[in-house]
């Protein structure tokens, strides 16, 4: 079976700086592979590319064997099946819970009011937030929105779900609550890209650990191997540090 997703030769740059130097990175469905590396190394810019918030400058990006960056490939339908969560929550703020939950599934899925309100309802259940439906974000904490967030993701039925570091902007005792609700997602069947700076998380949930060092995949391994046993001199001078 041809790779869920297949990033080949990928490059991005802005202006002259060149942020993504040639990543390859294949992904079988349900995987779940985290990604580390320092500030800057270009691991937000990367699930930038795989969801096409940023256009690649070179290389290729196969969803299921289709190119995604070729003319022809229908985006609004990948767009749909890619979820992502960001970092600083992006929930519209002028809508409450239930309504940041079921907008999207009804304007690009289609889906009836009524229809999305009831998997909006099933899934702000499961990260515990059924109960905060009419709230408005403002009047919740970062970990409450950060449930939300993914309620919100999950509730399109993606394919994949992108998280950019979603416990980085969160006070210390809300990280937690939120990993919980990710951890319970890996058991799913969902195929899940993380970028996240806890790794003893990481360590847990990971099929695969990639470590990114400007704008390359420095190195990648199953997690037990990455962390006890990192090869490249690089990996070993960021796991010391970080850990
Ligand atoms: P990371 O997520 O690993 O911290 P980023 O992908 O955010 O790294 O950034 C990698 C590099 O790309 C940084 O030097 C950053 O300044 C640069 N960069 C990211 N986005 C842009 C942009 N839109 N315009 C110019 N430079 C950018
Ligand atoms: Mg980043």
């Amino acid at each position: 079976m041809a790779d869920f997703v297949q990033i080949k030769n990928l490059e991005k740059t802005f202006g002259d700086h060149r942020v993504l130097k040639g990543i390859d990175i294949e992904i079988q469905k349900g995987e779940i592979v985290t990604i580390i590396g320092s500030s800057g190394s270009g691991k937000s810019t990367l699930l930038r590319c795989i969801n096409l918030l940023e256009t690649p400058t070179s290389g290729a990006i196969l969803f299921k064997g289709e190119n995604i960056l070729d003319i022809q490939y229908n985006l609004p339908k990948y767009r749909a099946q890619v979820g992502m969560v960001f970092q600083q929550f992006n929930l519209f703020e002028n809508h409450n819970v239930l309504s940041n939950c079921t907008v999207g599934q009804v304007k690009v899925l289609n889906r009836s009011k009524e229809e999305a309100e009831k998997i909006a309802l099933e899934n702000l259940d499961k990260v515990g937030m059924k109960e905060f439906a009419f709230a408005k974000p403002a009047q919740l904490s970062g970990g409450q929105k950060q449930r939300v967030a993914i309620a919100r993701a999950i509730s399109m039925d993606p394919e994949v779900m992108l998280f950019d570091e979603p416990t980085s902007a969160l006070d210390p005792e809300m990280v937690g609550e939120v990993l919980n609700i990710m951890s319970d997602l890996t058991k799913t069947g969902l195929t899940m890209i993380i970028v996240t700076h806890e790794m003893k998380f990481a360590q847990e949930v990971s099929d695969r650990v990639i470590f990114m060092d400007q704008g390359v995949v420095a190195e990648e391994g199953a997690p037990e191997e990455l962390f006890s046993n990192p090869k490249e001199e690089r990996t070993k001078e960021f796991l010391q540090r970080i850990i």
